[in-house]
């Protein structure tokens, strides 16, 4: 029962997330915090938005596969259709250099 060590450093690395998109846990700081306000998904670009969350990898590919799987709806718990249309904006305006 002793954790010491690399276990102990293991117990605080930093949070991790599931993408919605791939389903690939990945250290909360290089996800898209996205939420949702009303019937749209919307990107918490400060992270200060209240309310149930979803992570994504910060890719069109990842709410590609998110919107083909209908992941938003499950991750926010809503029946209804969601406009992701803002997260895409964000994501093809604004390319980054993600390596
Ligand atoms: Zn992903």
């Amino acid at each position: 029962m002793r954790r010491h060590g690399k276990l102990e450093y293991g117990c605080h690395a930093a949070p991790q997330r599931t993408c919605v998109g791939c389903r690939v846990r990945t250290a909360k700081s290089e996800l898209l915090r996205l939420v949702r306000v009303e019937d749209q998904v919307v990107p918490d670009l400060r992270g200060q938005l209240p309310g149930r969350g979803a992570s994504l990898h910060p890719t069109v590919s990842c709410l590609e596969l998110a919107e083909r799987r209908r992941a938003f709806l499950r991750a926010f718990r809503v029946p209804g259709p969601l406009d992701a249309s803002r997260v895409r904006a964000h994501l093809e305006g604004e390319p980054r250099n993600v390596m």
